[in-house]
């Protein structure tokens, strides 16, 4: 896992999921860039698909305790140290369950 996945609280109570705004690679920004964002199992998804068709690392995995909101939103501040690291880590292939 990559890390947490973090929500907001809106006006209304309402919870909105936070996602990275960058793909995990760090070159793609995932507002301009095609992405799909997936939670199952208490796990969030979200696939750079950019990334995806190169076979680079394209997915973030967050663990997500709640259950999924109805909304999400792309998050800058949010996740730039997890960008950070990662974008220093060795290429890995995939989305698999492979221990990291
Ligand atoms: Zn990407």
């Amino acid at each position: 896992m990559d890390g947490r996945l973090t929500f907001r609280y809106d006006s209304t109570g309402q919870p909105v999921a936070l996602l990275p705004a960058r793909c995990k690679l760090g070159r793609h920004t995932l507002g301009h860039s095609r992405f799909r964002a997936i939670v199952h199992d208490g796990e969030a998804r979200i696939s750079c698909l950019a990334c995806a068709a190169e076979s680079a690392d394209h997915c973030w995995r967050l663990v997500s305790t709640t259950a999924a909101p109805d909304r999400a939103e792309l998050s800058e501040e949010r996740y730039v140290e997890l960008v950070r690291s990662r974008s220093q880590a060795t290429f890995a292939v995939g989305c698999g369950d492979h221990a990291q």
